[in-house]
């Protein structure tokens, strides 16, 4: 019953064109063409993929071709093109195939002088790397429900990675599938941590019964939990104040027992065309105002990596959840993470 949407990437220029936006190369003045392009793939959800794209045309001039696609999507796009690259940055996504990128030489190694400002677990993402992966922003795992429908249906929220288990959340679960959602893995590399391999595979296994889809994308459950189509979804705490904030009846808990977390990452790219374009991209991604972004054009609402961005109202305070210690050094490396997606497509993924 494994069920992926098909893959749709946004070209950011036709999207603006679309929009009539007007911000492909003819509506540039020319010295601004003169700035370059840039070509950047984009792994957070589309409002502030946009809203980066646009606000560093405008900042700098430098055309953005803007492609969104999923983190484990994105990976599996720069593996494919590794011998003949298309894109120059890699912006957003869980931090673990940002680690597999740089382990398998497809990103590159960049000090940007920003990196001064920013939280030490930022800093230790691009230690790990070889310092081809920096942090942009970290946000934990947990349930998003929908209060409505689960009070509708007289089902108690959960509170426990262990209630997921039980009768009265059958068909009510919705979480995305690994291959292509970066959450998806962190979900099973965080249960892994939690329970050990074969408890968090038997506690997957069992889960199954209760789900009703696998999604393309992360945010794909908790914006079916906004519109009532499931209960509950399993994805980053963050993204369900933001329907919260949408004006949707979703509330969130992170599991009593636990949970894992991500740096969202950002990588330049081996072999990139446009790598002056791509420096800049990531230097300017770095700062203050690029970060508050997230929050002030998008709603977004994870921690920012810069210590001078705030916290955005209401972003769940990572210092108050129960977070296991994630190894990132061992669920990054691109064996570990093939072996775990490997091992959920035989023994979940395949499920009746
Ligand atoms: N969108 C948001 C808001 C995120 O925080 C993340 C995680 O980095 C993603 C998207 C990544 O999505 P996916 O799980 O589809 O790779």
């Amino acid at each position: 019953m494994t069920r992926i949407s098909p893959m749709r990437p946004i070209a950011f220029a036709t999207l603006a064109a679309g929009l009539g936006l007007g911000l492909g190369v003819a509506a540039l003045p020319a010295t601004a063409a003169a700035q370059g392009t840039l070509n950047l793939y984009c792994s957070v959800q589309i409002e502030w993929c946009q809203a980066a794209a646009t606000n560093f045309q405008r900042d700098t001039g430098i055309r953005v071709n803007m492609t969104q696609r999923g983190s484990g999507e994105t990976l599996a796009a720069i593996r494919a093109e590794s011998q003949n690259p298309r894109g120059d940055v890699w912006f957003g996504g869980t931090g673990d195939p940002h680690l597999a990128a740089a382990e398998e030489n497809l990103s590159q190694v960049y000090e940007s002088p920003n990196n001064v400002h920013l939280q030490p677990w930022a800093l230790t993402q691009w230690n790990q790397s070889g310092k081809r992966a920096v942090g942009v922003y970290a946000g934990a795992v947990g349930f998003g429900f929908n209060t409505e429908l689960l009070a509708r249906k007289t089902i108690a929220a959960p509170a426990c990675w262990a209630d997921l288990l039980e009768p009265r959340f059958k068909g009510e679960i919705q979480v995305a599938n690994p291959n292509s959602s970066g959450t998806a893995y962190v979900i099973i590399a965080t249960l892994v941590q939690l329970m050990g391999e074969e408890q968090g595979f038997d506690y997957l296994k069992k889960l199954h019964a209760n789900i009703n889809a696998y999604a393309r994308s992360g945010t794909g459950p908790i914006k079916a939990v906004a519109r009532g189509e499931t209960g509950v979804s399993l994805s980053f705490v963050h993204d369900a104040v933001v329907e919260k904030n949408a004006g949707f009846p979703v509330s969130y808990a992170t599991p009593c027992e636990g949970t894992g977390y991500e740096i969202g990452s950002m990588s330049i790219l081996r072999g990139a065309r446009n790598l002056t374009q791509a420096r800049r991209f990531y230097d300017w991604a770095l700062t203050e105002p690029a970060q508050r972004l997230g929050y002030e054009a998008s709603k977004q609402l994870q921690t920012p990596s810069n210590k001078n961005a705030p916290l955005p109202p209401d972003a769940p305070d990572l210092s108050k959840i129960k977070l296991v210690e994630y190894d990132f050094a061992k669920y990054g490396r691109a064996a570990e993470r093939r072996r775990l997606i490997e091992r959920w497509d035989r023994e979940v993924g395949s499920l009746p």
